[in-house]
């Protein structure tokens, strides 16, 4: 059902947020878009010429609008959505504040055609300095609506000259039609740029597949993942890609709450803690978080664009996207179900998952004899029980091995620092006490209250520590460390960024300074057994990341080489 337009009473309207400010042609692609949403449309679609500053268009084939909705559309503060502020508590649409058309008609040249049923049709022309009297005139239309704005800010040429060039202001109003998109991925979405389409994104119930539809090319897909949690009150979905599709940036991280695109770094963060470990050092997931949450227990009425929202209870959803993409990353097999489209060599992770395996941690001169003394015993045992094959080295770094006609190229370091990692964070940390403590000072009260906060979880993982206000010592350290003073501070006073994962940092840290490093030479039994080792892996990769092998299938080689 419909709900008629009228205008907000004088005394809601001065609690609604600043007004809706237009200064841009991507604004008014945004506010179009919104109300097409809000009117139930299927499919909405987006014409702009000269960056949109000659011609924004949107048509949609949603509700509509009869005559007498259209004869007030276009004045400050008339809206079908709500009737007072009390409304937000349960107002699930985009629009409420009944200001974008006004201000539409206030930049630009207005036309807004509209069918409430496809037989009466009504076409609405207001213009900047004639909003007294807007034409009306019957015409003939499909239901639905189209919004034309044109030759935006000739009104105003203040805001004309802010404008940057066409090409920047048509990628500004792309990227706003992208976040619409990608939340709504029911509705079918089009978009088309002087005269050329540029994007269709078909209909979809997958979050996933729009995302992918949007923003990745088909190879990539493959290495994106979709998550699904619940909380009290509200509902997290995660669009997350794999370490694959890292970036040394944070562009393409959407966040979505109710169907708008916010900004709330501290929840992208909570995306980031979650990938802890799955992802090289320095690089960022891609993805989208979207949070469907009870209107009344969220504020969108606090920013003009609304781009920012205030939550009843944000650590909860803080809490939820952490725990549920860690909880993600840590059980999941990182096998894929097909393997992506051939390229010669085929990347492909173990297919069964496997308890993990660990090969006991030693300190740091004995480690590499350990490894060939422990697989000393049961070598060729080993070779036949898990039909695993040492073909050789390469590059000083990687242990080769055949298994089941594929070639195994594993890197070492990355390998062992994996399976140390495991076990550093399973069992405790051996400690050892100084002969002479570390005298060191802090350069801020964060410091200081990160030493004195987390001291006792500090202890827990082999560091001990003593002081306040600015000077410190340290009295004890995993027995294994081996880096010198300033360093092993750095170390320390930077486990105040993991936050909350500070046992998991501090285990990367271990285990990569541990690890045998490349260039340091495996006998054949200790290479095997590390081999072992880490192909039971769930989910191969270091704490960094990084994927602990390559693999090449006996078949891709044979076809590489052309042989049948
Ligand atoms: P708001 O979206 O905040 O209500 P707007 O100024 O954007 O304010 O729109 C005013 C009203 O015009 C809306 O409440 C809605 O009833 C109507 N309207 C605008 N665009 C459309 C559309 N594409 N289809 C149907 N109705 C629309
Ligand atoms: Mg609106």
């Amino acid at each position: 059902m419909r709900e008629r337009i009228q205008l907000l009473p004088p005394e809601e309207a001065k609690k609604i947020a600043a007004g809706e400010v237009i200064d841009r042609p991507s604004a008014l692609v945004r506010e179009f878009i919104d109300n097409a949403i809000d009117a139930q449309s299927s499919l909405i679609e987006v014409n702009i010429e000269n960056g949109g500053i000659r011609k924004i268009e949107v048509i949609d084939d949603g509700a509509g609008m009869d005559y007498e909705d259209l004869s007030i559309c276009w004045q400050t503060h008339a809206t079908s959505k709500i009737r007072s502020m009390q409304d937000l508590n349960v107002a699930d649409t985009l629009g409420f504040r009944g200001e974008a058309l006004a201000a539409a008609a206030m930049v630009s040249r207005l036309e807004i055609l509209s069918s409430p049923d496809g037989r009466e049709a009504w076409r609405l022309q207001i213009g900047p300095g004639d909003h007294a009297q807007p034409r009306i005139e019957q015409t003939r239309r499909i239901k639905g609506t189209s919004v034309r704005a044109l030759d935006i800010f000739d009104a105003i040429p203040v805001r004309k000259r802010f404008l940057k060039r066409d090409w920047s202001e048509a990628h500004q109003c792309r990227l706003m039609f992208l976040d619409k998109a990608l939340a709504f991925p029911r509705i079918g979405f089009r978009f088309s740029q002087d005269g050329k389409l540029k994007t269709y994104l078909p209909p979809t119930s997958s979050r996933k597949e729009r995302f992918s539809a949007a923003l990745l090319s088909r190879r990539e897909d493959y290495f994106l993942y979709e998550i699904n949690a619940a909380g009290d009150g509200f509902t997290v979905a995660a669009v997350l890609g794999g370490p694959e599709l890292s970036r040394s940036d944070r562009r393409h991280q959407y966040l979505f709450t109710n169907g708008r695109r916010i900004q709330d770094f501290s929840l992208l963060q909570a995306m980031e803690y979650g990938v802890q470990g799955w992802f090289p050092n320095n690089t960022h997931p891609i993805g989208a978080i979207y949070i469907d949450i009870n209107p009344a227990k969220a504020d969108f009425n606090i920013h003009p664009a609304k781009r920012e929202v205030r939550f009843a209870d944000s650590g909860a959803i803080h809490h939820a996207i952490t725990q549920t993409i860690r909880a993600f990353v840590r059980h999941k097999n990182l096998a894929p179900e097909q393997p992506p489209p051939p390229a010669n060599f085929v990347f492909e992770e173990p297919k069964q998952p496997k308890a993990p395996s660990q090969i006991p941690i030693e300190k740091e001169e004995k480690k590499t004899s350990f490894l060939a003394e422990a697989a000393l015993e049961d070598s060729s045992k080993e070779q036949t029980e898990a039909g695993l094959k040492y073909t050789g080295r390469a590059f000083d770094l990687f242990i080769l091995v055949e298994k089941d006609a594929r070639l195994f190229l594993i890197d070492q370091h990355a390998a062992h620092e994996r399976l140390l990692y495991d076990e550093f964070l399973t069992k405790p940390i051996p400690q050892q006490d100084l002969l002479v403590s570390i005298p060191f000072s802090t350069e801020s009260d964060a410091e200081d209250q990160f030493l004195e906060n987390r001291r006792e979880e500090l202890a827990r993982l082999g560091i001990r520590i003593q002081g306040r206000n600015g000077s410190w010592r340290i009295d004890a350290l995993p027995e294994s460390w081996r880096l010198g003073d300033a360093e092993t501070v750095r170390e320390i006073l930077n486990l105040k960024n993991a936050n909350e994962n500070i046992a998991e940092h501090w285990a990367a840290t271990l285990s990569c300074h541990n690890a045998i490093k490349d260039g340091e030479y495996l006998d054949e039994a200790a290479a095997l057994r590390l081999a072992k080792a880490v192909l039971e892996l769930p989910a191969p990769r270091c704490p960094h990341g990084r994927p602990l092998w390559f693999e090449i299938r006996r078949e891709d080689l044979f076809k590489a080489v052309k042989r049948t």
